[in-house]
């Protein structure tokens, strides 16, 4: 069981210090969830010193936990307010899916990495939180348990997944990088039964969302 050490708060404190100055992240729900999840818990403890730095970090089989400011700048988009149901494409670490928890969200979370899914889910178990984990395709989402207030893709699509936007509640959000090498991050608003409303909000870059596999 890893530790939160006062250390490690301290550079926590600091790292998000530095994320409001460079992403303006002002929410302060957003801020204080950030807060209040040990980032290195969901590393390898050989990466324990640069866990608050602002950069993506490797995890198991290739994929990386996101940037902490890409992390904090998603979860504002998605503007949640207490118990919504959200769902989440890509758990990797589950780094980000703890941040959602922290903001009193029904979380719903799917991974299509077996090994991962394993581990992001001990992690839960450790931290006490229970958010409902999926092994399984992404690009499906959770048909039996849509519609969901908010969708958040945490890897990069190359096109809007059809299917997730129809498990959108009307009205509901979803926030989703798209493009090959780089993504930009959109956000779309469903607007109505058939219609969506898309913002835009700049380059990223994130692992890859694969289409039809699992392993
Ligand atoms: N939210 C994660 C980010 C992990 S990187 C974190 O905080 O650590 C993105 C993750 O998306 C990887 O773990 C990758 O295996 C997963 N992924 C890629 N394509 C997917 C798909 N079609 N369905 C579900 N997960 C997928």
């Amino acid at each position: 069981m890893p530790t939160d050490t006062l250390r490690h708060k301290g550079l926590r404190k600091g790292m998000i210090n530095t994320l409001i100055k460079k992403v303006g992240i002002t929410d302060e729900k957003v801020l204080n969830a950030m807060n209040s999840v040990p980032r290195h818990f969901f590393l390898d403890s050989s990466l324990d010193e640069i866990a608050y730095e602002d950069r993506a970090l490797q995890i198991m089989y290739d994929q990386t936990i996101s940037q902490p400011s890409t992390v904090a700048f998603q979860t504002q988009l998605l503007n949640v307010s207490p118990r919504m149901k959200v769902l989440e494409i890509g758990t990797g670490s589950g780094y980000q899916t703890a941040i959602l928890q922290a903001l009193d969200l029904r979380v719903y979370t799917i991974e299509r990495h077996k090994g991962l899914y394993e581990k992001a889910e001990k992690m839960f178990k450790i931290l006490n939180i229970h958010p409902q984990c999926f092994h399984g395709d992404g690009y499906k989402g959770l048909p039996g348990y849509a519609p969901f207030d908010r969708i958040l893709v945490t890897c990069g699509a190359p096109q809007i997944p059809q299917d997730l936007l129809l498990q959108l509640k009307i009205g509901g959000l979803m926030v989703i990088p798209v493009g090959d090498k780089v993504q930009k991050m959109l956000r779309l608003t469903r607007v109505n039964e058939k219609e969506f409303q898309q913002e835009e909000f700049g380059n990223y870059t994130f692992v890859p969302m694969l289409e039809n596999k699992t392993n």
